[in-house]
């Protein structure tokens, strides 16, 4: 396991990085900037929902009829309970910084959501 792990940091130190946000003009992400997208946000991003993000759908935050991008900072996980209430429920979703994400209930009540850490923070 060390020797694979080892061998994956050299691969991203040696190789280009490809750019996951290349394409915003497509209609879904490729798989690059999926998988990045559940890694960094870990589960939907509605506020108390705990469905994982390899079980959600990538939800443009501005939507991409309306010109949102494909990039991580106009994607995030919603399930699809939730994505369809953002949709047609009359709730709003902003991302002001990316993975940090405001749900606008119809009647104006905000709720900040986060991915949670993997793990805690080393205590020293
Ligand atoms: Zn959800």
């Amino acid at each position: 396991m060390i020797a694979d792990i080892a061998s994956q940091y050299q691969y991203a130190r040696t190789t280009p990085s490809t750019n996951l946000d290349g394409r915003p003009g497509r209609r879904l992400p490729g798989p690059g900037l999926r998988r990045y997208v559940q890694i960094r946000d870990r589960t939907c991003t509605a506020p108390g929902c705990r469905r994982p993000a390899t079980q959600s759908e990538q939800d443009h935050i501005h939507d991409h009829q309306y010109g949102g991008a494909t990039t991580s900072t106009n994607l995030g996980p919603g399930c699809k309970y939730d994505h369809r209430l953002k949709h047609e429920g009359g709730w709003t979703v902003t991302q002001p910084r990316p993975g940090r994400f405001i749900w606008t209930s119809p009647l104006g009540r905000r709720y900040h959501t986060r991915g949670e850490r993997i793990t805690d923070p080393p205590p020293f």
